[in-house]
């Protein structure tokens, strides 16, 4: 969405006010054009001769986004059975998708093998147990290469303390485990956490991969796992992904020379992927001054967008009713009753009550991040595809609230 002239449009000249008519506040809004900008980004920085990218649909896992993503040439990452089923649903292939799960159950696992797709494995006592009894399907293990990274404690993943992966020390287990069960390694995997500043933590993490990678003789890929950082506001740092695609396909390119064969670069990103193409609007319903603040209070809240009070996330907000107005400072809060802030002495054009405010950022861990609190409706969500919009899901009504329920009745006994 850009500011042309004195409005908001999206590409294609579609209005983002008339959006939210046309739809109705809070919305969720998908630009494709974003989406396949970052995907072929991606996939032009690196320059190795197979790569796959999984598009991590934990981020956001509306079918039609799924679609998109597989239209482009993607892979899923999954991290549940039910994502898997997700994916299948849509048309992808058992062998487009990775199943990458924490802390699940064998029985989950055999489901996902049922079904097929590539199994990520995270822990010896589930390697030991799926080895006894299905050594003939091969697998991937996720390493922890113990590096502290990503934006913060609760999205850093690969740390020493971590409860995901196999430390890297533990790989003389791991082989002796690979050895006695017969089971056949096709994969190694790492994935550090999110926001991932700086490439060298990258490409340390990469090197523990390559010497992990070399002592298994049946490899088909190594996945770099994902946690590119994208930008939250302009001159934001970000992960310069050319400049990593660079230097990781170097060393791939070597490593395979070394190891004998061509094996697939993967990677499986979320927030890279789809950050970025998402837009929240959302209606103000009160302009509202206390001693020291003025509060913008909007028809929405954490059960929307849970990032900024879950994890401190930085959303950029925009008035897009009024692009021309003199900046003033606000706090912008939302209508959940308890404490939810989205952003505190924000610079945001003279809001009056009835704007449309935009959060920025609003495509990964968003919507899929949604609940009912407070007995919300969850927004709809429109995609924008080649210059026009589509309806690809439904506001929640009255009856999706309830119809899980089971009533009991109290009418003829005493309580
Ligand atoms: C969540 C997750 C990802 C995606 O992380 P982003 O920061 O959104 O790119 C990738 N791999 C695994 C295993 C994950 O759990």
């Amino acid at each position: 969405m850009n500011l042309e002239g004195n409005r908001y449009l999206f590409e294609g000249g579609i209005d983002p006010l008339e959006l939210c008519e046309k739809y109705d506040c809070p919305l969720y809004v998908y630009d494709t054009n974003i989406m396949k900008r970052q995907y072929k980004r991606l996939i032009d920085a690196f320059k190795v001769k197979k790569i796959k990218i999984n598009y991590a649909c934990k981020a956001l896992t509306n079918l039609s986004v799924l679609k998109f993503f597989k239209r482009l040439g993607s892979g899923l990452d999954t991290v549940s059975i039910q994502e898997v089923r997700l994916g299948l649903q849509v048309g992808f292939k058992p062998e487009d998708i990775i199943y990458t799960p924490n802390c699940v159950s064998l029985e989950e696992i055999k489901m996902a093998v049922e079904y097929g797709v590539k199994i990520n494995i995270d822990n010896i006592s589930i390697l030991e147990q799926f080895g006894q009894e299905l050594k003939n399907v091969p697998v991937c293990i996720r390493i922890n290469p113990h590096i502290m990274a990503g934006g913060s404690a609760k999205i850093s993943v690969g740390h020493i303390d971590s409860k995901f992966g196999i430390s890297f020390h533990q790989m003389p287990l791991v082989k002796r485990v690979v050895e006695a069960t017969g089971l056949k390694v096709e994969g190694i995997h790492m994935h550090t956490g999110s926001d991932i500043m700086d490439s060298e933590v990258f490409l340390m993490g990469a090197e523990i991969l390559f010497n992990t990678a070399k002592d298994f003789p049946d490899l088909q890929y190594i996945d770099f796992g994902s946690g590119f950082k994208v930008p939250y506001k302009p001159n934001d740092i970000s992960t310069d992904i050319e400049d990593l695609g660079e230097k990781i396909s170097a060393r791939f390119n070597a490593f395979c020379e070394e190891y004998g064969r061509d094996l697939t670069l993967m990677f499986e990103p979320g927030k890279f992927l789809v950050s970025e193409s998402g837009y929240f609007f959302v209606k103000v319903n009160v302009v509202k001054q206390t001693l020291s603040t003025v509060f913008a209070g909007v028809d929405s809240g954490l059960n929307h967008l849970i990032r900024p009070m879950f994890y401190n996330s930085y959303h950029r907000i925009e008035n897009v009713s009024k692009p021309t107005a003199k900046p003033r400072i606000y706090t912008v809060v939302g209508y959940i009753c308890e404490t939810d802030t989205f952003g505190v002495n924000r610079k945001i054009n003279e809001v009056q009550e009835g704007d449309i405010l935009c959060f920025y950022n609003a495509g990964a861990y968003c919507y899929s991040m949604s609940s009912n609190y407070n007995s919300r409706f969850r927004p709809a969500e429109v995609m924008i595809f080649e210059g026009k919009d589509y309806l690809i899901r439904e506001r929640d009504t009255m009856e999706d609230l309830v119809k899980k329920q089971v009533e009991m009745n109290f009418d003829t006994v005493e309580v």
